[in-house]
């Protein structure tokens, strides 16, 4: 199909400084939990990127110096010339597609322990380390460190010419890096001039993208990535004061200014606290004041968006680090007029979770991301059927909807058959959660795929018992029968059904989620799941005028949404709705008399008034898997050659996570796997280099 001429304005060429990238997709730099230490998987998402239309495809952040040491996370490294080759092998995967490649240089200053160098770590003052609360200081960097920190940054950026890069990122966003704590008013209170006066804090990252232009900008575009607003008023950089101040001083500088807010939390916010576009007010500015190009991130997914943004002056260029993790050929789409079929990301951060995890990311939306080369996943292209077969899918979940999809592009004939009325599963359940509407577009998306799919067929209101699943008479049958919350306290901290769990003052966030409530008054959420589900509870409740109380064996309420970037803000907003949060507490009975709870520090008893919703694990809905499983004569019988269970009915987890089982289902049916091997490819990088 030909491009909407719409759209034509996003795939004008820009001229960044000596280079010229060839449209206006910017993936930004973007951390992916696989860097230096899985670069073949590194590599090979990258050069998905560039294939799938990404203009200008960036590194992650890249370290340049053993005293900037991120262990344990495992971002790009660019330390030596030991460390060119393999950076080599990500501009040639990009530079393949025609993307300009480029390289962000990073040096995260007093956030660092540097517990893998052991080198003393550096900043503009003394003071202890941020990152994980280690036991190590930084040492105030004198005027002979400054200059040596230049000397790494340029030979870094020499480096970066030699590795093949067209474009180098300056960078000080995040409150994370050198030039942005000597920014910084609270890092930053030395008496030298490097101190003092905006001017004089602001001099260092000035030096640094003179230092950068002088050494390779005859050759390469140099992009200054920087926040301009800390989104903590006045005790922070402001866009309306110092950040405005601070682009007017440079303004002319850069060949392109990436612009966004800081810290991380704030710059990738999830959709569940911010809209598409959200750092427009923020940023917009910028194109006022200074006549090189901009560009900005906002979670853009929508063209239509994009192209406003770029026709109000607000960008000049789309940047994009999550919309393009979530469908890395959404430029390519785009170009051939198929912007319907653009996976948009949901903003949940599963992504960023996993790179906090110093592990290779993932994507909720994108089942692909991150293996390209370990699985050999293209987010496109999938193998042609393996025989002629018909496959029964059981639940519209997103596993069933994903493993559906995935049937369907092979050719399969698929038959997907939903007990309830509407498809989604439980991403419909909880997109009706507060704020988490976008969540719905893991099934929308799927949904529209199929719909175009003459050999896929959804029936809705079809239960399926076992009786029916064998007179069907399906080749293979998955099961994507999903999972049910307990009530009875069962999960992490208690081991057995706590007393008065069969009381009516019990729920579940299913019941809640079906409708069910609590007598108007004080409820106690527990929860012992840690993720979102216990606080979205809490947030409905306070919401809908219940007084709740949020107790977690945890240290904070949420806490294992420190990975996906959201932990502060949840907290926030239960405070901000009034929600008592007592951490450090478990459950340990329901009565008449409400929900008692015990302090796990003191050992002392609690007893709260009110209703209990118990937020704790959830059970597979594999009855049906486990009755059929039991007769395979009957199942022969019927022609059935594999039964599998897929997503939360194999083993409740993530939604990520169930898209990803689903989307595997149909990867290996009829491909040979081995049991008892490692599903993926995998080398060993430390014997294998030689050294
Ligand atoms: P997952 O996350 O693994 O995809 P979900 O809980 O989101 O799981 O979805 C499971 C879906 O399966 C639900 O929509 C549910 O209505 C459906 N389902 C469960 N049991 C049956 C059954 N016996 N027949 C048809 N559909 C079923
Ligand atoms: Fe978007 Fe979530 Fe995928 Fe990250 S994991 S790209 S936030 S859909």
């Amino acid at each position: 199909m030909a491009r909407d001429p719409r759209y034509d304005i996003l795939f004008e060429p820009l001229k960044i400084g000596p280079v010229t990238a060839p449209n206006r997709f910017y993936q930004a730099p973007h951390c992916n939990g696989m860097g230096r230490l899985f670069p073949d998987s590194m590599i090979a998402m990258r050069g998905m990127k560039a294939e799938g239309g990404w203009g200008i495809v960036a590194t992650e952040q890249c370290d340049f110096h053993p005293t900037g040491d991120v262990t344990p996370f495992t971002e790009t490294r660019l330390w030596g010339d030991m460390d060119v080759p393999y950076l080599a092998g990500m501009t040639d995967a990009v530079h393949k597609h025609g993307s300009l490649a480029a390289l962000e240089l990073v040096h995260n200053g007093h956030d660092t322990g540097n517990i893998y160098s052991r080198e003393v770590p550096i900043g503009p003052m003394h003071r202890p380390v941020s990152w994980h609360y280690h036991p190590v200081q930084a040492r105030a960097m004198d005027l002979g460190d400054i200059r040596a920190y230049r000397r790494w940054h340029r030979n870094a950026a020499l480096r970066a010419k030699q590795a093949g890069f067209d474009i180098i990122v300056v960078y000080a966003g995040h409150d994370g890096t050198v030039p942005s704590h000597f920014l910084s008013r609270r890092h930053n209170q030395r008496g030298d001039e490097y101190g003092g006066p905006l001017e004089n804090r602001l001099r260092l990252y000035r030096e640094l993208l003179e230092d950068t232009l002088e050494t390779v900008g005859d050759t390469m575009g140099v992009i200054a990535r920087f926040a301009v607003d800390e989104m903590m008023g006045p005790d922070g950089l402001e866009w309306q004061n110092e950040g405005r101040d601070a682009i007017e001083m440079l303004a002319e500088l850069p060949d392109l200014w990436d612009v966004n807010v800081s810290d991380w939390s704030n710059d990738s916010m999830t959709s569940r606290f911010a809209p598409e576009g959200y750092q427009e007010d923020y940023v917009a500015f910028v194109k006022q004041v200074s006549s090189k190009p901009v560009a900005a991130v906002g979670r853009y997914t929508s063209p239509d968006t994009m192209v406003s943004a770029i026709r109000r002056g607000v960008v000049d260029m789309i940047c994009a680090a999550r919309p393009s993790i979530a469908d890395p050929f959404l430029p390519r789409k785009i170009d051939e007029g198929r912007a319907d079929d653009i996976r948009e990301c949901i903003g949940c951060n599963i992504c960023a979770a996993w790179n906090n995890l110093s592990a290779p990311i993932r994507c909720t939306q994108n089942p692909t991301m991150g293996e390209e080369w370990r699985k050999g996943w293209h987010p496109e292209e999938i193998a042609a059927k393996g025989s002629d077969t018909h496959v029964l899918v059981i639940g519209a979940g997103p596993a069933g909807l994903e493993a559906a999809h995935a049937l369907g592009k092979r050719g399969y004939r698929v038959t997907m058959a939903e007990a309830s009325a509407a498809a989604g599963g439980r991403v419909s359940r909880e997109s009706a959660l507060p704020n988490l509407n976008a969540w719905a577009r893991v099934r929308d998306y799927r949904l529209g795929q199929i719909a175009q799919m003459p050999n896929v067929d959804l029936y809705l209101n079809s239960p399926m018992s076992a009786g029916e699943v064998l007179e069907f008479g399906a080749n293979h049958v998955a099961l994507a029968t999903g999972a049910t919350w307990r009530r009875d306290g069962v999960g992490r901290h208690i081991h057995t059904p706590v007393a008065g769990a069969d009381l009516p003052l019990a729920f579940s966030p299913d019941d809640i989620m079906d409708g069910k409530r609590p007598p108007k008054g004080p409820v106690v959420v527990f929860d012992d799941d840690h993720y979102y589900m216990g606080g979205v509870m809490a947030e409905w409740l306070a919401g809908e005028g219940y007084a709740v109380t949020l107790a977690t064996p945890g240290l904070c309420v949420s806490s294992w949404t420190e990975y996906t970037l959201e932990q502060g803000h949840i907290e926030k907003r239960l405070v901000d709705l009034g929600v008592e949060i007592l951490p450090r507490h478990n459950l340990v009975a329901l009565g008449a008399g409400g929900v008692e709870l015990v302090d796990l520090v003191t050992a002392s008893r609690d007893n709260r008034p009110g209703a209990l919703v118990a937020v704790t694990m959830r059970l597979p809905n594999d009855a049906l898997y486990h009755s059929l499983n039991g007769t395979p004569e009957k199942l022969a019988a019927a022609g059935v050659a594999s039964i599998r269970r897929i997503g939360d009915c194999h083993g409740p987890s993530t939604i990520a996570a169930a898209v990803y089982e689903g989307h595997r289902y149909a990867r290996e049916l009829d491909t040979e796997t081995d049991p008892d091997g490692v599903p993926f490819k995998t080398v060993r990088y430390d014997l294998e280099c030689g050294r």
